[in-house]
């Protein structure tokens, strides 16, 4: 299949072009589809290094309405590392948007008086590590209350890393009627189950 057909409009084939990807993986042919659905919540079994992060990257900001300044998706993954990879890979994929679509990264390790300082400005989409994601969130920093869609990257290695408390309140301060939960996983442990059966809709879509 090709991009466009998966309903990836031109501009996000022409910067994805430039990195080299050109033909849809596995699950981006599976997923994007789906999640290029206003409202859906979605499963994929998916390890790092297949595409994934186009897979729900793209849908995303799709989805964003760049005229809003509120904070309308929200990325949760692992580490430092992989936060500030996502973000820098969806800020290449925007290189051709008419309009601009603004992602942060917040993450531990770094001062949070300067990622508050970059919250102040327009912010579209959050790409965090859970504990400092929380941190923002009980200081009164961050406004998740308009997230539409909240993606949870690498679950398994989240919850292996100690990160299961901080997760449920996450999804407990997003509203769940108006919340898309896409969750990734390498593996599906009881306790990704146990996420799966609280925060999201029975029938979500799996894709392997
Ligand atoms: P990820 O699994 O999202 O971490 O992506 C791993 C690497 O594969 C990244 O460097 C992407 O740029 C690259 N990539 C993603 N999708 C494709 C594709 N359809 N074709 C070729 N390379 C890709």
């Amino acid at each position: 299949s090709t991009f466009s057909a998966l309903g990836i409009s031109k501009e996000y084939i022409k910067s994805i072009k430039e990195l080299g990807i050109s033909t849809p993986s596995e699950i981006q042919e599976k997923g994007i589809p789906i999640l290029m659905k206003s409202k859906t919540d979605f499963i994929g079994l998916a390890q790092t290094g297949t595409g994934k992060t186009a897979a729900f990257g793209l849908p995303i900001l799709h989805h964003i309405d760049a005229k809003s300044n509120d904070i309308q998706a929200l990325i949760l993954s692992p580490t430092r590392e992989l936060v500030q990879q996502i973000k820098k890979q969806l800020f290449k994929f925007t290189k051709y948007n008419e309009e601009k679509i603004f992602v942060e990264a917040v993450f531990g390790g770094e001062k949070i008086d300067r990622q508050i300082g970059n919250l102040k400005r327009t912010t579209h989409i959050v790409v965090a590590t859970p504990g400092r994601l929380i941190d923002l969130i009980e200081r009164g920093d961050i406004d998740i209350s308009h997230v539409k869609t909240v993606v949870l990257d690498e679950a398994d290695e989240m919850l292996s890393m100690g990160f299961k408390q901080d997760l449920n309140r996450i999804l407990k301060f997003t509203s769940k009627s108006d919340r898309n939960t896409w969750l990734f996983s390498a593996t599906m442990p009881e306790e990704i189950q146990k996420i799966v059966k609280t925060y999201m809709d029975a029938n979500a879509p799996r894709v392997a």
